[in-house]
Parts: C-alpha cells; structure tokens; sequence
C-alpha cells in the first residue's frame, strides 16, 4: 500500500465528495472535538434520544406491562439480533442480543463443552482481551476436567490437537488491529473435532464478516463499540442453525424456556436461538442499541469499507510524515485484510501523549503499557478530522506539552 499524504484542502475537497458525509449529522457529536475512540465507545446516533423519548413517555408510561405484548418488547432480543445479523452474515434466526459480551462468552463456551470427554481443552492466544481469558478460566473452574491452554499466536495451528473442545479468539484483536482469517482458522478447527468461538468486539461495524461463508459456528460480539449501541449496550451472539439443538446454555434463565408464561417447574429449552437467553431483557438499552443498528442498516457497506481503507491510510501517511522521527512505531498491519478498522501505535511517553491529545480535543484511548488507540470510523468521521488528529499530535511533540500532563492515577479508566 502506497502512503498518500494530503494538504488541508485536499482532505476537505474529500470530504466534499464523500458519499458518506450525511451520516456524520445523524450523530450527536460535541462541538470541537475530533472523535477517535468509537472502537471504545461509540457515540449516540441523534435517533437514540427521540426513540428512547418516546419509549419512557408512550410504551413504558403509557402502555406500562402491556407493551410486552402491544409493542412487542418480548419480541426485541430476537428482533435486534435478527438486524445485527445482517450485519455479520449470519441468518436472522441464529443471532441475539441478549446480555454483555462477557457473558455470552461463558454461555457459549460451557455450551460447547457439553456432552465432550475429558480432557476437554479450551485453546485461546496469550494477550486476548482480559475478560475472554478470565472466562476461559472462569468456565474451566465450574466444569470439570477443563483445562485452558494459552498459546502464542503462532503456535494455535500446532496446538489444535484431538483434545480441544473450543477454539477462542478475537477475530481482531482489541490492540493491534491484527484481523485472523477467520475462514481458515474455522476449518482448521473443525479438521480436529473443535468449534472455534469469535469474538467479533472489534469486528462488527468495523470489517466484512460473513460467518455464513466462513462457516463459523458461534460468535459474540459487542454492542457499544462500532455499532454505537450506547454505554454497555447489550451484545449479540450467534450460534449456527445446525448447531443450536445440540448446544444448551448453562444460565437456564426463563426467557431460554420453550414457554416462559407456562410457569412450569422444569426447565425445557427453547428450541432455537432463544435458548441462549437468560432473563428480562433490558428494554431501554436494547431499544438504543436497535435505533443505532437502524442506522447502520441504510448505511453502503462498501462505501463504508472503502471509507475505512482511505481514512485509515491517510492516518498512517500523514503519521509519517508529521510525526516522523517522534518515536511512534505502528504496530497495526498495513495491509487491509489483515488489520481491522483502528490504528495502534506504541510509543515510551504514550499515557501522557493521549493525555495531552484529549486535553485538545482529540479523543483516542491509551493501552497498557504504551499503545496509542485511534478508531477510524467511516460514518462520522472525516478525512479532515484525521488530517487535524495528526497536526495536534505533531503540535504535542513539537512543542513538549505532553509533559505537562499529569502521570496516571492507578485504576481509572483508560
Ligand atoms: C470490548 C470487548 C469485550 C467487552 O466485554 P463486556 O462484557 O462488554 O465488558 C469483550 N471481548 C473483547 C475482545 C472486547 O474487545
């Protein structure tokens, strides 16, 4: 890939032709500030407000325990995950959004433990998202004769022997961007008898996904990431049609029930994708997180790809060019495939350098122990915003503020 750097006029004269420069408005933006971290926390579509508005008023004020029915609220779990679906590639009926990510992980990996002789290893890569490792941990000390095993990154093909159950990865990892061929890995799985679980936090809304064509069988994903589904939105999950009459979530929850309002003493699964459901859903955050996938549901995927490789570009040439010689070192793959849709750079001073980069109004995120994280996301960013990241950036260094901020208080939220 070529870098392509670019003057202010130009990066506008982009934007003037960008066929995705009407989504921008449609989100609810602060005056000033240069959104970089929408791969952390998406920002809320200016449909949330009003339809959330309107759920309080009409649907809970009004309608009260009848809107179960009359709005259908019950139907929603499956009504979103059926829209995020489309999202993925996947069929309406194998996708939920129920839950958080963490705990559909847990579900889905006791699921497809299941019925499985001992030993029954879960293989996972060393430096995957804390929670996806501590689950695996955390599943492997409820059921027994789990064991975890944590292997570097080239050693997973090596590892995938007869004694693996499950296969758990990030299709792209929360750091570095790095996007794993899920394909092949899937197949891979299979030739030994494993299922692999993706997770899709930094997927869905970010890169192409298309379980159905790479024969997945399970995934998770995230709701409040590129989906823009509001803090801790509920997360989605996706089982194979095939697979679902043989897998059984361990939270046997009522809403997983064949006929919740049976009332009945035992618990009889439901029979398809509703059976990973656990209890009540939370309507308030799903019906957010439906008004930000309506969104993303008039969006040109391609457009939105297209988008992503030139604003992501842009950001690693004028990187280069701007702030060359300042000590960042890219550590995102270049190539399109292979990388997801942020950009990550490590740099020694990098706490205190976001630091000084918010303070102006340029919001990206800081990742243990030095890693610079800017989200590039199509549909409200522009090819200017990135231009002007950069020159702040340049700014900090050139002029030595980031040593003006203050060293990091343990504990806070990066
Ligand atoms: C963000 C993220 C999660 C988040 O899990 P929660 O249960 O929503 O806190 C899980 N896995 C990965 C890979 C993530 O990036």
């Amino acid at each position: 890939m070529t870098a392509v750097t670019m003057t202010l006029a130009q990066a506008r004269a982009w934007d003037d032709t960008d066929p995705l420069r009407s989504f921008r408005d449609r989100f609810a933006l602060p005056a000033g500030v240069i959104y970089l971290d929408g791969n952390s926390l998406g920002p809320p579509p200016r449909s949330a407000g009003p339809s959330l508005d309107r759920v309080i008023r009409v649907e809970w004020g009004q309608g009260l325990v009848r809107s179960w029915n009359d709005a259908n609220w019950i139907g929603a779990p499956a009504r979103v995950g059926g829209k995020i679906a489309s999202l993925i590639g996947a069929a309406a009926d194998e996708v939920v959004a129920a839950d958080s990510t963490s705990v559909n992980i847990f579900k889905l990996l006791a699921a497809a433990m299941a019925g499985r002789p001992a030993p029954r290893v879960i293989l996972t890569a060393k430096g995957e998202f804390p929670t996806d490792l501590y689950l695996a941990h955390g599943v492997a000390a409820t059921l027994p004769g789990v064991v975890v095993r944590a292997v570097e990154d080239d050693e997973i093909e090596a590892s995938l022997t007869a004694d693996v159950a499950v296969l758990l990865l990030s299709h792209v990892h929360y750091k570095t961007a790095a996007r794993r061929d899920m394909a092949a890995i899937t197949q891979r799985a299979r030739a030994v008898g494993a299922v692999v679980l993706w997770d899709l936090s930094h997927s869905a809304g970010a890169v192409e996904v298309d379980l159905t064509a790479s024969g997945v069988d399970m995934a998770v994903g995230c709701g409040y990431k590129f989906l823009n589904g509001g803090p801790g939105a509920p997360a989605f999950l996706f089982v194979a049609r095939r697979l679902q009459p043989t897998l059984r979530s361990p939270l046997t929850g009522w809403m997983g029930h064949v006929d919740p309002f049976a009332f009945r003493d035992d618990y009889e699964a439901a029979s398809g994708i509703a059976r990973f459901l656990c209890g009540t859903p939370p309507m308030l955050s799903l019906l957010a997180l439906e008004a930000a996938i309506d969104l993303w549901l008039e969006v040109d995927r391609q457009a939105v790809a297209q988008k992503a490789e030139r604003l992501w570009s842009l950001m690693a040439a004028q990187m280069e060019a701007r702030c060359g010689g300042q000590d960042f070192k890219l550590i995102s793959p270049r190539e399109t495939a292979l990388r997801g849709s942020h950009i990550a750079y490590s740099h020694a001073n990098g706490f205190q350098i976001m630091q000084a980069l918010i303070a102006r109004g340029v919001i990206g995120d800081f990742r243990d122990p030095d890693i610079l994280r800017f989200g590039i996301t199509p549909l409200y960013l522009g090819y200017e915003d990135v231009w002007r990241a950069v020159e702040a950036l340049r700014e900090i260094m050139l002029s030595g503020d980031w040593r003006r901020t203050p060293p990091r208080v343990a504990g806070a939220v990066t």
